[in-house]
């Protein structure tokens, strides 16, 4: 995928993050936690010969089980909870309570945000503070669950099943350990590993295991559940129509019409898609979609010359999204259309079909975080783990104009 260009970490062997997970499931004094990416489930099969975009939603966790992880969870769930801080955040800047600019950008694709940092740093304050769900669930893994657990944050190793290659480098930026401000230690970082579903495929082999013989086992409670809200985050267009769905019931209170529950012009392999949306009190709200980079550039132009009419613009750095990221199986070479297109309909289809709910809003686990622990969305404490700044990277490029 794309990713794999602005991802520095890329020399990392594979190998060398399997043994680091293979080793703590050895260690007996550590902890070690799991979390899956919305997308990985409509593609792991394909390692073990199921047809494109099988949902394996349950094996993938009965194999982390089987691989003897302590806890199993799942990014939905921090994709739920992203919908709050990020939607949040979005009010307040059309309202002016915030004096950041409009649209927003979505920031939970690693590869996208530092293709901005390179290229258009002067457009960084549009981008959403919130922290990719990846990263969120990391910071409350060794906070909140290590709270509830009594386990000391330092005895815990969290390890990232992803779709994403860039993944490994956004973890590894320095100022993703608000853990260690928080907990009072050194050198704690949020994450500590990421496989991608072809590594994760590796491991689940190199053990024995095989994928298709496995009964479905469901993710750990405290952060397991997830509404498909937070699920079609893995596919381009998701992470824009799961907001909508929460704002709509965040400023209105009421449920939204079942027309913003399937918005279909925001969805499937078009480079760029926009939608307006009525939302009583607000107006019309005015978002686009871009996915792979070489879409974005001119929807980065209109906005650097104040033409662009949108509120909210969602980038992803893959074609088609997670489900086509540079960590997924290579079950066509190029990737083709045709695959992530079956990964996308996998996605909907479990939105429409297989979750029984729809909405952020309705998660119960996010809920009770919020009650138990960050109080409200964008609070101090919600700022200090779920948030985050970037840098302008421009100076680092190496490229001479005038070569
Ligand atoms: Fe990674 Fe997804 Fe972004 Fe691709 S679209 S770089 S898989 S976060």
């Amino acid at each position: 995928g794309q990713c794999t260009l602005w991802c520095p970490t890329a020399a990392i062997t594979e190998r060398d993050d399997i043994d680091k997970v293979v080793k703590a499931l050895a260690d007996k004094n550590m902890h070690v936690v799991v979390q899956t990416a919305p997308a990985t489930r409509v593609a792991l099969g394909e390692e073990f010969g199921m047809a494109p975009g099988t949902f394996v939603e349950g094996k993938q966790v009965a194999a982390l089980k089987k691989l003897g992880f302590d806890a199993v969870f799942d990014t939905n769930f921090s994709a739920d909870l992203t919908i709050f801080e990020e939607g949040t955040e979005l009010i307040k800047r059309i309202s002016g309570q915030i004096h950041e600019p409009l649209p927003q950008f979505t920031s939970c694709c690693p590869g996208w945000v530092k293709f901005c940092e390179y290229f258009y740093p002067d457009l960084l304050p549009h981008m959403s503070t919130c922290k990719s769900p990846q990263q969120m669930l990391g910071a409350l893994i060794k906070t909140y669950y290590a709270k509830e657990k009594g386990i000391s944050p330092d005895k815990i190793f969290s390890v990232s099943i992803m779709p994403c290659t860039a993944k490994k480098f956004e973890a590894a930026r320095p100022e993703m350990n608000s853990v260690d401000k928080h907990a009072k230690k050194t050198e704690l970082r949020d994450v500590d590993v990421i496989l991608t579903t072809r590594e994760l495929a590796r491991l689940i082999k190199s053990k024995g295991i095989d994928l298709n013989s496995l009964q479905d086992e469901k993710y750990d409670s405290l952060m397991g559940e997830s509404t498909s809200a937070g699920l079609i985050f893995g596919v381009t267009g998701g992470v824009m129509e799961a907001a909508i769905r929460s704002s709509y019931f965040l400023i209105t209170k009421q449920e939204p019409p079942e027309a913003l529950l399937n918005l279909t012009p925001i969805r499937g392999l078009k480079g760029c898609k926009e939608a307006a949306v009525d939302i009583p009190g607000v107006g019309t709200v005015k978002v686009a979609v871009v996915h792979g980079l070489s879409n974005a550039r001119p929807v980065l132009e209109a906005v650097r010359k104040k033409e662009a009419p949108w509120h909210f613009i969602e980038f992803m750095g893959c074609p088609g999204g997670c489900i086509g990221g540079g960590g997924q199986p290579r079950t066509s070479l190029p990737p083709s259309d045709q695959v992530r297109q079956a990964r996308i309909d996998s996605i909907y289809n479990a939105d429409a079909h297989i979750y029984a709910k729809r909405k952020s809003y309705e998660n119960k686990e996010v809920l009770a975080l919020y009650q138990k622990f960050l109080e409200n969305p964008n609070s101090h404490l919600a700022h200090e783990l779920l948030h985050t700044h970037y840098t302008d990277r421009s100076k680092l490029l190496t490229v001479k104009k005038d070569a």
